[in-house]
């Protein structure tokens, strides 16, 4: 008896593991920006910045799992990632020199190539829904500032005054023009095979009013193909924008036959710093293998994927 047992717990065992091998891969990964020095990091946005991360990720991954494209679960992910304060990104955004939120935010849709970004939005509270609409709602890629709020408007979008978004942190960071990163993104693939990417920002703090950073700029902040990888990154944009570093993640693997880690650290860990230029960057490829290299102390960064065990990190290892 114990014996034949034993062997239904096995063949259970064989069953259950041949289906979790058929079933296709799905997976998400979330960074909430670059962040500063170990010593800066107080215990409180510690926590903070890890049950959000946390939260988003669970928004995301469900989606997933109910079979819900990889569009939905990155621009899920990333509203709880702008509704939080701990980020740089929809409330809790950095203020530009004028003591303003100028928010920027991409998304992309990896099967279609189809891409939506706005620049420059001060009231709408969750721009990556915003870029979406502009994906799907009208024949262009990027609108700015009050055209982009104007499709807002005309989509019932919410709204919230400019002071909601403006917190006591960034204020003080303000008035010390200190380095602040932090900006949102996502990666996801889906069970249907679909690569999709966004990022959400209020740029960088002390910023000329007008300026747009890479976050905004698909192949440079955001970008996502089938077949090939998901790209989300995060740091000092003009190096993000001149370099074409999302989209050159992907031509690297394309036509170079580089692995996605390969890719990725090629980028993060030689040729920007060469030039400087400080960042990361969370990326997926079609296989759902995840690379998130950072050259900067920390990034805040979060990953689950078909085991559905979630992780969330800052440093390194
Ligand atoms: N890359 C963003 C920008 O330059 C900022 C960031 O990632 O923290 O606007």
């Amino acid at each position: 008896m114990r014996a034949c047992v034993h062997r239904i717990v096995l063949l259970l065992l064989l069953l259950t593991s041949l289906s979790a091998a058929a079933e296709a891969p799905i997976a998400l990964v979330l960074h909430g920006g670059t962040g500063g020095k170990r010593a800066e990091l107080t215990a409180e946005r510690e926590k903070d910045a890890r049950a959000t991360l946390e939260r988003a990720l669970k928004t995301g991954y469900a989606l997933l799992r109910k079979g819900r494209s990889s569009l939905d679960a990155v621009e899920a992910a990333i509203m709880v990632l702008e509704d939080a304060r701990v980020f740089n990104a929809g409330r809790g955004s950095v203020l530009n020199a004028d003591g303003a939120v100028e928010m920027d935010a991409s998304i992309m849709d990896g099967a279609t190539r189809q891409a939506g970004a706005v620049g420059s939005v001060k009231t709408v509270r969750n721009p990556i829904r915003l870029a979406r609409l502009v994906m799907t709602k009208t024949p262009h890629v990027f609108l700015i500032s009050d055209g982009a709020e104007a499709l807002a408007r005309q989509h019932g979008l919410r709204f919230e005054s400019p002071e909601w978004f403006i917190t006591p942190a960034q204020q003080m960071r303000l008035q010390q023009a200190k380095e602040k990163h932090g900006t949102v993104g996502a990666v996801a693939l889906d069970k249907n095979g679909h690569l999709a990417a966004g990022t959400s920002t209020g740029g960088l703090v002390n910023k000329l009013h007008g300026r747009i950073g890479d976050s905004p700029i698909i192949g440079a902040g955001t970008y996502a193909e089938d077949g090939v990888c998901a790209v989300s990154c995060t740091g000092q944009g003009e190096f993000f924008i001149r370099n074409v570093v999302a989209y050159d993640v992907a031509a690297r693997m394309k036509h170079g036959n580089s692995d996605l880690v390969t890719a990725t650290c090629a980028l993060i860990h030689n040729q920007l710093p060469a030039q400087g230029g400080r960042g990361g960057l969370i990326a997926l490829d079609a296989q759902g293998n995840i690379s998130a290299p950072f050259n900067t102390e920390s990034m805040f960064r979060a990953w689950i994927t078909a085991d559905g065990k979630a992780h969330v990190a800052i440093f390194e290892p």
